[in-house]
């Protein structure tokens, strides 16, 4: 049994800034991030072991009882900062700069005179940074939310991407809003990140070889889910983790290629875990499948 690792996986750049930011000893145990920093139950439980808090997020302010306090990679909208600022925090920003980019998008969109359109979830803290200080916003995820820019009104719409969507999956659904009747303009800014699109062509290249991909990642990280949904489209058996504990050797037996991914949240540790515990199980298969010929 062959076992191969995608060429883009695991930990963005962001992300590890963030981590090493929060991780640094400057903050001995007076700091609370606001939100999850990463979607990643290892990395935050090894926070908390350092000594730091978490909350999720500004509505829980009145918890804080740290003098510092620490904005996630996903960001945050302005206000939310203001407000920290205002409470009296000293206030570490680790927003990822790729989504601030797409804040300084949406915000020039408008000031053209577009109406700001977010393709993502409306419930991810990364989106609710990026439309939390505009006057108005839809946010949508599929054609069932179509009917929502008719009831707009507006005819001029300025498009961006959450980082962490799919990119082909952004883009056809914007070339089906330019083909509305009730949209006359559209503006696109396609900001699905770097990292994000290398790991999506990396699990895409990868599953077109393999019979079996384990995807490694927290359950709530939504680029994980995605590259997960990559191999389910392309009728690949993909089986999502967040650590070795999860493997299970069934899934392996009569495989001949397993493949491994991690979304952008997944640190290095939890990846090679998986990947010599994947080793182990296949030689395991590999014996039980020869003692099974001789028999
Ligand atoms: S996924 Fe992209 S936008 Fe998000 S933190 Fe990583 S590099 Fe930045």
């Amino acid at each position: 049994m062959k076992v191969s690792l995608a060429n883009a996986m695991g930990t963005c750049f962001g992300v590890q800034d963030a981590i090493d930011l929060a991780m640094s000893s400057e903050f001995a145990s007076d700091l609370t991030i606001v939100g999850e920093l990463v979607h990643n139950p290892q990395v935050n439980e090894a926070l908390k072991r350092n000594g730091v808090c978490l909350v999720a997020g500004i509505e829980d302010i009145k918890k804080i009882k740290t003098k510092k306090v620490m904005i996630t990679a996903h960001g945050a909208a302005e206000k939310t900062k203001r407000l920290l600022d205002d409470a009296g925090f000293i206030v570490y920003d680790a927003s990822c700069p790729l989504v601030m980019k797409v804040h300084q998008t949406i915000k020039s969109l408008v000031k053209k005179g577009y109406f700001p359109v977010v393709v993502g979830q409306k419930n991810h803290v990364e989106v609710k940074g990026i439309v939390g200080d505009l006057d108005d916003h839809l946010v949508i995820n599929s054609e069932d939310d179509f009917r929502m820019i008719k009831d707009t009104g507006s005819r001029r719409l300025g498009i961006v991407a959450q980082t962490t969507q799919q990119a082909d999956k952004v883009e056809a659904l914007v070339e089906k809003i330019r083909a509305l009747d009730y949209v006359d303009d559209v503006a696109f800014v396609n900001t699905v990140c770097q990292p994000t699109r290398d790991r999506q062509l990396a699990v895409h290249e990868l599953a077109n070889q393999v019979d079996l991909m384990i995807v490694i990642g927290g359950f709530n990280s939504s680029n994980t889910k995605k590259l997960a949904r990559v191999c389910a489209e392309k009728g690949v058996e993909a089986h999502h983790i967040k650590s070795f504990h999860q493997l299970n050797q069934e899934w392996f037996i009569g495989k001949q290629h397993v493949g491994i991914t991690a979304g952008t949240s997944t640190p290095e540790d939890v990846i090679n875990r998986v990947h010599s515990e994947i080793l182990n199980i296949a030689e395991k298969v590999e014996g039980m499948e020869k003692a099974t010929l001789h028999s």
